[in-house]
């Protein structure tokens, strides 16, 4: 019988009206008292003000779960991507989202006392600065309902860090409607039916949700106005019996869920651990190259091997590790670095329609050593002519590569190449990126769109290679 990994997250947020904070111990002791798995997704500010009110009950039921963050002041202004929207430099603009929240992710863990298993932004708060600053912070799992960047329901690689959002089996408990658990039980039916070989669940919510009427974001933090904490306004409450009814339809979900057959409640470790990359490390033969070659000449985006599946990114540097070895005879193998997104765009600038093979060979030399160097793909590379963009040196490389490996023998010369970044489909909307109170009117935000589709070259599916045990 197929599994069904059920990753329950809450978004533990709400560090104005102290009554969220019984709701979040709420959750927490129901989630426990029904076997359940939980992840809290912590706010920096919410984390100390816990602490502040003295709440080690609720610190102490939340600890048992597993611990994410959410920012360190969620929505208060300037939110995640007003700050980073000005921004013209990637380096830059990742040290400065570090810098800004690293203090909540260091409060989040010192309070609960464990490290940080994933993280997810607030609101429509996103940013693809927030993936990279991931992996240097060691936090293995990006995890959310929403995202500008998805794949087709299932979880992905993005930035080479593991992204369960935007899934297509996702359980959201409809607290406006007349009989939430009722209608949840139903949406959790649906989303077995849409996993018939298993998968993941994703299963979100707000411990806050139990309790205030309103957004307390909302009130507090619309059109991006900020205000100081003295001025701060508690969210209207809902009256004490609609609360206890609340918390009896949560507890109805999750009896329902402990009973489910063929799931398993899990938080953030066993998915990481089941959807593991196997094709780190990992050297690839001939024919490895040369299917990835072929495909890339066409369109380029992550392509499937035996071993899983390797981004653009990773081709890409598969394709230049094979054409740079020493010899002039073919390796028999290449290796397929999880190299980041270029961090600028270039366009390419020479007009010639050929360039010889000895350059393209040489051209490729460079740009693995850049690439070994940086960690990212070059914007574009240097031939005798000008520029080639990534892309197009991409392409150009490939239908080179392609051509060597079928005839054996390396060609005189590459036909210049467009690369189509195919993998540029997976990012949309961020630029639009307007709905979400806490931004000021108007915002858009194009140059993290941008930034976002150069690092979609990362993009590829992440496939569960193995059960966690139970
Ligand atoms: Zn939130």
């Amino acid at each position: 019988m197929p599994v069904r990994y059920i990753l329950t997250w809450l978004d533990t947020e709400d560090y104005v009206a102290p009554a969220a904070d019984d709701a979040a111990l709420f959750v927490a002791e129901t989630l426990s008292r029904h076997n359940l798995v939980g992840t809290f997704k912590v706010v920096g500010e919410k984390a100390r003000v816990l602490e502040r009110r003295g709440r080690r009950d609720a610190i102490k039921a939340i600890a048992r779960h597993a611990v994410g963050f959410h920012t360190d002041f969620h929505s208060k202004p300037p939110t995640v991507p007003v700050y980073l929207e000005p921004m013209a430099d990637w380096d830059e603009s990742v040290a400065e989202f570090e810098r800004r929240e690293g203090r909540g992710v260091e409060d989040v863990k010192h309070i609960f006392g464990k490290e940080i298993s994933c993280y997810g932004q607030p609101g429509t708060g996103w940013a693809p600065q927030a993936h990279r600053a991931l992996l240097d912070w060691h936090v293995p799992l990006y995890l959310d309902g929403f995202s500008y960047v998805g794949l087709d329901g299932g979880p992905f690689w993005f930035q080479n860090v593991l992204t369960v959002c935007r899934m297509k089996a996702s359980v959201y408990v409809p607290w406006q409607d007349a009989e939430p658990a009722a209608k949840a039980v139903e949406l959790f039916r649906r989303a077995m039916d849409a996993l018939p070989a298993g998968g993941i669940i994703s299963f979100g919510g707000h411990p806050c949700e139990l309790c205030d009427a309103e957004w307390w974001d909302v009130v507090n933090f619309s059109g991006g106005v900020d205000r100081d904490p003295s001025a701060y306004v508690a969210p209207r409450q809902f009256p004490s019996e609609r609360i206890a009814k609340n918390r009896t339809e949560f507890e109805k979900v999750c009896a329902f869920v402990e009973n489910l057959p063929g799931v398993k409640s899990v938080g953030p470790d066993a998915i990481v651990e089941a959807c593991r990359d196997t094709t780190l490390g990992k050297r690839f033969t001939r024919e490895v190259v040369e299917a990835a070659a072929r495909r890339l000449a066409e369109s380029i985006s992550f392509l499937p091997i035996e071993e899983g599946h390797l981004s653009a990114a990773q081709a890409f540097y598969l394709l230049a590790d094979f054409a740079a070895a020493k010899s002039s005879a073919l390796p028999a193998e290449a290796r397929a670095k999880p190299v980041l997104g270029p961090k600028s765009r270039a366009e390419t600038t020479i007009a010639a329609s050929h360039i010889p093979g000895d350059e393209v060979v040489a051209a490729a030399r460079r740009a693995r050593r850049d690439m070994d160097k940086t960690k990212h793909l070059p914007s574009a590379v240097e031939v005798s002519d000008g520029l080639l963009s990534a892309g197009d040196f991409c392409a150009t490389l490939a239908g080179f590569m392609a051509s060597w490996l079928s005839d054996g023998a390396r060609p005189e010369r590459a036909e210049v190449r467009k690369g189509r970044l195919d993998f540029e489909k997976y990012m949309t909307g961020l630029g639009d990126c307007n709905d979400w109170p806490p931004f000021p009117p108007d915002f858009h935000a194009p140059r993290l769109e941008e930034f976002a589709r150069l690092q979609a070259w990362t993009i590829k599916p992440a496939v569960e290679v193995s059960r966690a045990s139970s």
